[in-house]
């Protein structure tokens, strides 16, 4: 496993800012929304990484459905040694082969999301890994993205041009368009996946949403929406959800 660690400037800007979750219904997404705080923060050094697994009593390390609801992964392009994996219809990883550590991926891993497309993982002490440092290992792999916001400009992989929504990364071709993003994401046409039901949908004005010590979370419909705000509700939600 690669040590190849992030900066602390990356771990900074991953970190969860900000106050306090204030309310009641902030509390309730605060508990479900631990399991990707600690994916945004999890490099078993941070104090944010911490304080997340103690409030949850989650490993980070476990496992998710790997794909959206409905959809099974399958191998679909790449060589024959290092395949590519379709995450869902139409959707195949942007990388071949696992970007911490360079092997083959794995169907049963879920993917991490980079400007919508599927970033795929071998085994599950990866994906932390990558969230450290994106950046680095995106570009060891040779991957460009399109701009979030200006598709017909290229993402500047680097941690001042990130954003993180849900448990989401994205990349833009400014820090100015990260700025406008980063005010309203709601307003770019992006597709997440939803937390509880993981479904895939694309975020719109109407989309429910609640905010996380300064981060939106956006759920696909209010349903999700009231399950994870509901104190107690959104956890064991979201156990069932992962126990699958
Ligand atoms: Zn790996």
């Amino acid at each position: 496993m690669s040590s190849r660690n992030a900066s602390s400037r990356s771990r900074e800007s991953l970190a969860v800012r900000g106050g306090r979750a204030r309310g009641r219904a902030a509390r309730g997404i605060r508990a479900l929304a631990v399991p990707w705080v600690m994916a945004v923060a999890v490099s078993g050094h941070s104090t944010a990484a911490a304080e997340g697994a103690g409030e949850a009593g989650l490993d980070p390390g476990l496992p998710r459905p790997a794909g959206v609801a409905g959809f099974e992964p399958r191998y679909a392009g790449g060589t024959a040694e290092f395949p590519r994996i379709e995450f869902e219809a139409g959707l195949v990883s942007i990388n071949d082969r696992c970007p911490p550590c360079g092997r083959k991926l794995g169907l049963k891993m879920p993917p991490i999301h980079v400007n919508g497309r599927p970033v795929g993982f071998c085994c599950a002490p990866c994906p932390p890994q990558f969230r450290e440092s994106p950046e680095s290992q995106l570009e060891a792999l040779d991957i460009h993205l399109p701009c979030a916001v200006d598709p017909s400009t290229e993402a500047v992989l680097r941690p001042d041009h990130r954003s993180i929504v849900n448990d989401e990364i994205f990349f833009f071709s400014s820090t100015a368009l990260k700025a406008e993003f980063d005010a309203a994401p709601h307003r770019f046409g992006i597709v997440l996946t939803d937390p509880l039901s993981r479904e895939r949908f694309r975020v719109t004005d109407a989309s429910p949403r609640a905010t996380l010590d300064g981060r939106t979370v956006y759920f696909a419909s209010a349903e999700t929406a009231r399950r994870a705000e509901a104190p107690g509700e959104g956890q064991s939600g979201l156990s069932a959800d992962l126990d699958r």
